[in-house]
């Protein structure tokens, strides 16, 4: 039996976590749950999963989490804010951490479970990204396991067989559906919604990685991860632009064979992968049709429709500082936009101008401290970024 921690547990990957925890009582208990907001929802799934504590950002939130906690059933433990939440991590009756906290707010809280050594189940991408080789080093150095869910991290793992294979790998291949806007004109780009923004053609996710999906920053987040995660560089990492989102990504080996995995678009199917690892579980998921194989199209992405992809490898090829600063100046923007404040395009204005002040700046990133202090700076400079109007 393992005791599972969610953090973010009322977001979409929360949500297929929990299904299939709902799937496998014999083999999942449920420890601790956190959310920031949608206190109601958190109750319920509480209360359905009997989690022993819960975490909720602040005072008013712990209010509204009690009043939706039905009178005659013991409340959780009930911790508050990023304290909590590191708190919980390091608990010793937490086995294993699902880190699905969008952003940054996720880093200390999976850094801290690196710390305590636990396995964790990585979701939270933006955290690997500013963190990089001091989260990996730390997850070495204390014994813990780092799972990924992130779809395509997740097929590479699988391809490479418990690690087995990792030494020979040639390259990596990531897909990428392209997003709502693949085929848009590129002078339309400007006067996209954030509502058309959030309609990715084959994921249900949460709106900031469905907005990072359509301007394509998500998958250069993608490819800062797959090179900490796997120890390739960044001309070994290749981005495909695959509409079908069936092939989740590839890894092409030094003797010429190419591993791929396969399979519908559906988070359940990683996310049980590594819930279950090394064994796999049922996933509750419908069967892939194979008359999905008829066509599968691959073909390279357009830096300019992408400009965001291209500012990632630059971010990548640069160093720490730089990821730091391309996440962070993408979190502002986005936010932004999802609030009507910016246009689409200006996105990547925001981040490549982030970039550029990083390039001046002599930033060493040495403990997790630097990470935090870089990132609030970057977010200060990339509101003056923003412009007074759209
Ligand atoms: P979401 O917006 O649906 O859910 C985010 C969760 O984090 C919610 O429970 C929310 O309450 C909590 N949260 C938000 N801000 C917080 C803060 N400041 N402090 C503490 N908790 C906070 O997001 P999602 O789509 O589930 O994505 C979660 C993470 O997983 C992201 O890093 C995303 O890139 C990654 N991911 C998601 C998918 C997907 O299919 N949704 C796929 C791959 C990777
Ligand atoms: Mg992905």
């Amino acid at each position: 039996m393992q005791n599972i921690t969610i953090f973010g547990a009322t977001g979409s990957i929360g949500d297929s976590t929990l299904d299939i925890v709902r799937r496998h009582p014999d083999r999942f208990s449920v420890y601790a749950l956190s959310a920031q907001r949608r206190m109601q929802k958190l109750a319920q799934l509480a209360l359905e999963f009997g989690a022993k504590v819960v975490i909720v950002p602040d005072v008013a939130a712990v209010d509204v989490f009690r009043a939706n906690w039905p009178a005659h059933q013991a409340l959780p433990e009930i911790r508050m804010g990023e304290r909590g939440l590191c708190e919980t991590a390091r608990d010793p009756e937490t086995d294993c951490v699902v880190a699905a906290i969008v952003g940054i707010a996720g880093l200390a809280s999976a850094f801290e479970a690196a710390q305590a050594g636990k396995r964790i189940l990585l979701a939270n991408k933006e955290a690997l990204v500013a963190a990089g080789s001091l989260f990996m080093q730390t997850v070495q150095a204390h014994n813990a396991q780092l799972l990924p869910v992130d779809s395509e991290h997740n097929a590479i793992f699988q391809c490479l067989q418990n690690g087995r294979e990792q030494q020979h790998i040639q390259r990596l291949i990531l897909t990428a559906s392209g997003g709502p806007f693949r085929n848009t004109a590129i002078e339309e780009l400007e006067h996209v919604t954030p509502e058309q923004a959030c309609r990715h053609p084959n994921w249900s996710m949460g709106q900031k990685i469905s907005v990072d999906s359509a301007t394509m920053l998500n998958k250069g987040l993608e490819v800062i991860e797959a090179h900490f995660l796997f120890g390739l560089p960044a001309d070994r990492i290749d981005v495909v632009i695959h509409p079908e989102s069936t092939v989740h990504s590839m890894v092409e080996f030094i003797d010429g064979s190419l591993l791929a995995q396969l399979g519908n678009t559906d988070m359940r199917i990683p996310i049980s992968y590594v819930m279950g690892y090394p064994e796999r579980i049922d996933s509750n998921t419908p069967a892939f049709d194979l008359r999905k194989l008829q066509q599968l199209n691959f073909s390279l992405p357009d830096f300019g429709r992408f400009p965001c992809l291209k500012l990632a490898f630059e971010a990548l090829r640069a160093g720490q500082a730089e990821c730091i600063a391309l996440n962070a100046a993408n979190e502002i923007a986005v936010a932004h936009f999802l609030q009507g404040g910016l246009r689409f395009t200006q996105i990547a204005q925001v981040i490549e101008q982030a970039l550029n002040w990083q390039s001046g700046q002599d930033s060493a990133i040495g403990h997790i401290d630097d990470v935090f202090q870089l990132d609030l700076l970057v977010r200060e400079r990339a509101r003056a970024f923003l412009p007074a109007s759209v």
